[in-house]
């Protein structure tokens, strides 16, 4: 894949997405501020805006960072600037050149070292990394072309896993016990983004 047809995926990836914004609202209303939806819903259609401005010929490296700073800056939000700091640090990190599963997962890697590092974080806290990681521990032992799938199922899985559990970080650990069956808003964002990529 090379950076047109890069970004032509995610372009088609944010216009679905944006479908998803009032399911984000509610769950993150459940414990927090409801603001994840306006934050994927302005954060996809940034996005698209972005790609929409760059030249044929940039490289896929080149997408990814315009594509995150523009999510990024769309709106203040924690979850944002911490996905937009992590998908950063990936591209400075990993170069993408075939953008294949072992190129993606390495990427991941980087990213999720990077949200929890900076969100002070870790797998079992109820955030994105609880679909992230092991989105990417499934995608890499998945077999050639059931990427995207198993790294979906894994997500899924990690998501309901956690809903049973009350959140350790961000507004939604606030709710406490209140949060108990609830799927963490922000990793199911992370879900959606992957079935968008379908
Ligand atoms: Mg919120």
């Amino acid at each position: 894949m090379n950076g047109s047809e890069l970004a032509a995926v995610l372009d088609t990836a944010c216009e679905r997405l944006a479908s998803t914004g009032d399911e984000l609202r509610e769950l993150d209303a459940e414990v927090g501020d409801g603001d994840l939806g306006i934050t994927i819903t302005k954060g996809a259609a940034a996005v698209r805006t972005r790609l929409a401005t760059l030249d044929a010929d940039a490289l896929p490296n080149e997408v990814v960072l315009a594509a995150v700073d523009a999510f990024g800056t769309a709106n203040p939000s924690t979850y944002a600037s911490l996905v937009s700091s992590g998908v950063k640090a990936g591209a400075k990190a990993i170069e993408l050149t075939e953008v294949s599963t072992a190129e993606v997962v390495a990427f991941g890697r980087v990213v999720a070292e990077t949200i929890a590092r900076r969100g002070k974080s870790a797998v079992g806290d109820k955030t994105i990394l609880d679909a992230l990681v092991p989105s990417l521990d499934a995608a890499e032992l998945s077999a050639d072309g059931g990427a995207l799938e198993a790294a979906i199922t894994a997500a899924a899985t990690g998501i309901a896993e956690t809903a049973a559990i009350a959140a350790k970080k961000g507004r939604a650990a606030w709710a406490g016990d209140r949060g108990i069956g609830v799927a963490d808003a922000g990793a199911t964002a992370y879900l959606r983004f992957l079935e968008a990529l379908r």
